[in-house]
């Protein structure tokens, strides 16, 4: 079961469609299951949490390095060339620990 970000309401995932939250009516970009489609350009060393769209960022199953909680928030940006490997982030639904990972 997975619960909406904004409003904690329930998310209803139809099929390949995005999931929608139940209670407020939030529709999420894309599916809840990591994915790459939605890459963000940004300057070279640019690399912060844009705290207003954090909430449309989908929650995974990732353990938190800081505090062992094992929800966290997930996008993905790319950092410079599109030949480049795009860089993962991760912020901790708790203590919002920030933290990223290269392939
Ligand atoms: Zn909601
Ligand atoms: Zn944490």
């Amino acid at each position: 079961m997975e619960f909406c970000s904004k409003c904690g309401g329930m998310l209803l995932v139809e099929g390949d469609k995005a999931p929608a939250c139940a209670k407020c009516g939030y529709k999420f970009k894309g599916k809840l299951k990591i994915q790459s489609s939605e890459k963000i350009a940004v300057p070279d060393r640019i690399a912060v949490v844009d705290e207003s769209k954090l909430n449309t960022y989908p929650i995974i199953e990732i353990k938190c390095p800081s505090c062992k909680q094992k929800e966290a928030y997930f996008w993905t940006m790319q950092t410079r060339s599109s030949d480049e490997s795009e860089t993962k982030f991760y912020k901790c639904v708790k203590c919002e620990h920030t933290w990223r990972t290269y392939r």
